[in-house]
């Protein structure tokens, strides 16, 4: 969870870096798109069970809020291993995890 949170994080740190050319902070878009994310993760019915959001299947992001996050995670996710390598393989190594049913 942890984990997820601080991926998240430099993920759209490197993303907002790259396309938005932003040093410390984050643009306007990308700190409400990293807002969002993680105010979706805190609400995530798996918690400490969940895979990684690129494989959960509960869909919880809206359609806008998912399109970008996911170009975030496309642009991002092979970088990943260069700028945090041992957060990159942690985050790969989650992705490999089946996702957990949630009980009815
Ligand atoms: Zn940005």
């Amino acid at each position: 969870m942890q984990r997820e949170a601080a991926t998240i994080k430099a993920m759209i740190r490197i993303y907002c870096r790259h396309h938005h050319g932003s040093k410390q902070n984050l643009c306007d878009s990308c700190s409400e798109l990293l807002d969002y994310a993680l105010k979706r993760l805190k609400n995530c019915p798996f918690q400490e069970k969940k895979t990684t959001c690129g494989k959960c299947p509960v869909h919880c992001y809206k359609p806008d809020m998912r399109k970008k996050i996911r170009d975030v995670m496309r642009y991002v996710g092979p970088r990943m291993i260069l700028y945090h390598p041992v957060m990159g393989l942690m985050h790969t190594i989650d992705g490999f995890r089946k996702p957990a049913k949630i009980k009815k």
